[in-house]
């Protein structure tokens, strides 16, 4: 799986990405760059950083989960560049770009002393507060319960465990709401090539998102064969498409200096 050094500036290596990525790109707006706005910062009372992008008018809420597994690079630097950028024209997006900033730190799916994250969103109620991993999940789960937005996607990359081969997949829960968002997703030319999969494992924060929270939760996985660029602007058309289904508007630009924005946020 990926390891450090991560190539964060791949993002802005435009001419390394494919024609199909290119024309999602255009589609995205991604050529017209703009000014940087400085994102609304915030932070949990647990180890986890969230970003909240409102639109001038109030609409629906979508949530953006990243960087659950360490090893998985390409979703905290799709967050990361969607924290750096504008807000919707209609609603909120809430973004945490980082669920898991221990394991991130050494690139590794669980940080030492940690187990899986996303097999640890089980039981509600106290857990052992000796046990970082169920802590962890707990303080997530009960941020999502508070915010209860309308969908929540979950970055994840993928090592063929879950997706049809190359393709990008969505790991949809059992819900009539997920699967209507998904059908809804799938249908949209943006993201021709995704594949429909499911149903997520038991312990996952999609799973405990959609079962126990009633909250519309898509996990996505992206497969690690593609690179590290092209996994972010299939995450980045993928939110775009959602902020259009759900009614909030696509917005029309993004940051130039991300890498700039990221430095200062990221410790
Ligand atoms: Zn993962």
């Amino acid at each position: 799986m990926i390891q450090g050094g991560r190539g964060r500036a791949a993002i802005f290596g435009i001419a390394r990405l494919s024609l199909a990525t290119m024309s999602m790109l255009s589609l995205l707006g991604c050529r017209s760059m703009g000014a940087t706005k400085s994102p609304g910062y915030g932070s949990s009372p647990g180890g986890f950083r969230i970003v909240r992008l409102d639109g001038r008018e109030s609409g629906p809420t979508l949530l953006i989960v990243a960087g659950i597994h360490g090893d998985e690079s390409s979703g905290p630097e799709a967050a990361e560049f969607l924290a750096a950028g504008r807000p919707p024209a209609r609603g909120t997006l809430v973004i945490v770009p980082a669920a898991c900033l221990e394991a991130l730190a050494v690139g590794q799916r669980w940080a030492p002393g940690w187990s899986d994250l996303n097999r640890a969103f089980i039981a509600s109620g106290p857990h052992e507060t000796q046990d970082r991993t169920a802590a962890r999940a707990a303080e997530i789960l009960a941020f999502i319960e508070a915010e209860r937005p309308d969908l929540l996607l979950d970055l994840h990359e993928s090592d063929r465990n879950w997706s049809e081969g190359d393709a990008p997949a969505l790991v949809v829960p059992l819900s009539t709401a997920a699967n209507e968002l998904a059908l809804a997703l799938l249908e949209s030319p943006a993201l021709a090539g995704f594949s429909f999969t499911g149903p997520p494992p038991a312990g996952s924060l999609v799973a405990a998102v959609d079962g126990r929270l009633a909250i519309p939760a898509l996990l996505v996985e992206v497969p690690d064969a593609l690179d590290e660029a092209d996994r972010v602007a299939v995450f980045l058309a993928l939110v775009e498409t959602a902020m259009d289904i759900l009614g909030m508007g696509a917005r029309t630009e993004v940051p130039q200096d991300v890498s700039a924005a990221r430095q200062s946020s990221r410790p």
